[in-house]
């Protein structure tokens, strides 16, 4: 009798399991059944948000439901970052992040996450910087702003998106460059600081030229120089000289965005991703718009999960070395 019952109650679990398993399988298969989140670690309206919503939109047919940005702002995208890798599995929340993740824990004691805690889905894009000023600033070139800043230093204002971010990391460069030591002023995103900026409240930004170029085609900020080897092919850009040209001998910075989740997510859905963002990346409209904010397109091995990952350690590693040679301690 005893061993009947532990039969029947085998027999119950083995068919328990079974049924859990196909279910598994069939919720696997059927991916994305319902609208997914992309949390942006900034705030609307500025360079990731930008291109977030633009990936998102070239997503919405190769992954079959709608996407939702989320913008979960502060601590340079840690904050947002933190909520990815604490978030279910599933792949219903991922993450645009740029290269502030390569940088958090050489610049944060702690970021609130480990970067063993993401899935890397495929690197999106890279797009240079612009050094731009509030439209009344007294220089009118790369040559006469240098010498603004060494006159002024520490009383001139340079906005950046918190501890970390790409703002904040080209003007680290810039700070070391020049040897000066202007203030820092932390937002929440560029976009904010793009208005306060153009308003003449913040003195100086290194702004992604995504986010930058119509308010320099629009005479609200100035221009002295964009941060990429080469001059950018953008018409209202072509005649602004590197950061190299102008003087800033080596002077070499570019932001590039790529795609997460967090850690765990089951394999077959991580490819599924890969496989959409892959066709994402290729619609002829979102490289056009791209190309126009003098955005390149990711078209080699660093779209794959193992190439994106390969490529950050990299960064990771680069980074790591210019924070500490420049004395940086994290905070
Ligand atoms: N990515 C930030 C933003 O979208 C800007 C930055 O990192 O400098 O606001």
């Amino acid at each position: 009798m005893h061993n009947h019952a532990t039969r029947i109650n085998l027999g119950f679990t083995l068919l328990a399991g079974l049924f859990a398993a196909t279910a598994a399988t069939t919720a696997l298969a059927d991916y994305p059944e319902k609208s997914i989140t992309i949390v942006v670690p900034f705030s609307a309206g500025g360079p990731s948000d930008k291109i977030a919503r633009d990936v998102a939109e070239a997503l919405r047919e190769p992954m079959g439901q709608p996407i939702v940005i989320e913008n979960r702002l502060g601590a340079g995208g840690t904050i947002g970052t933190a909520r990815v890798a604490r978030a279910k599995n599933d792949g219903y929340t991922l993450l645009v992040h740029h290269i502030g993740l390569a940088t958090a824990h050489s610049l944060y004691k702690d970021p609130g996450y480990q970067i063993e805690d993401l899935e890397f889905l495929g690197l999106i894009n890279e797009a240079p910087s612009t050094l731009i000023s509030k439209p009344a600033l007294a220089a009118n070139d790369f040559a006469q702003l240098k010498k603004y800043i060494a006159e002024k230093d520490s009383a001139i204002n340079l906005a950046n998106a918190g501890v970390g971010s790409a703002s904040h990391l080209c003007s680290l460069m810039l700070q070391s460059a020049l040897n000066s030591k202007m203030t820092f002023v932390p937002y929440k995103g560029t976009a904010p600081a793009m208005t306060d900026l153009m308003g003449g409240q913040i003195d100086i930004m290194c702004e992604q030229a995504t986010n930058s170029i119509p308010q320099i085609e629009s005479k609200k900020v100035k221009v002295y120089g964009v941060s990429s080897m080469k001059r950018m092919g953008i018409p209202a850009l072509t005649a602004v000289p590197t950061l190299d040209e102008a003087g800033l001998s080596g002077f070499n910075f570019s932001v590039w965005h790529g795609l997460y989740a967090p850690k765990g997510t089951p394999r077959p859905i991580v490819e599924k991703i890969n496989a959409a963002l892959r066709v994402a990346l290729k619609n002829p409209e979102l490289i056009k718009r791209q190309e126009a904010l003098g955005i390149s397109i990711v078209n080699d091995d660093r779209l794959s999960s193992e190439g994106h990952k390969k490529f950050f350690d990299k960064e990771a590693a680069r980074w790591s070395g210019v924070i500490k040679s420049a004395g940086i301690q994290p905070e």
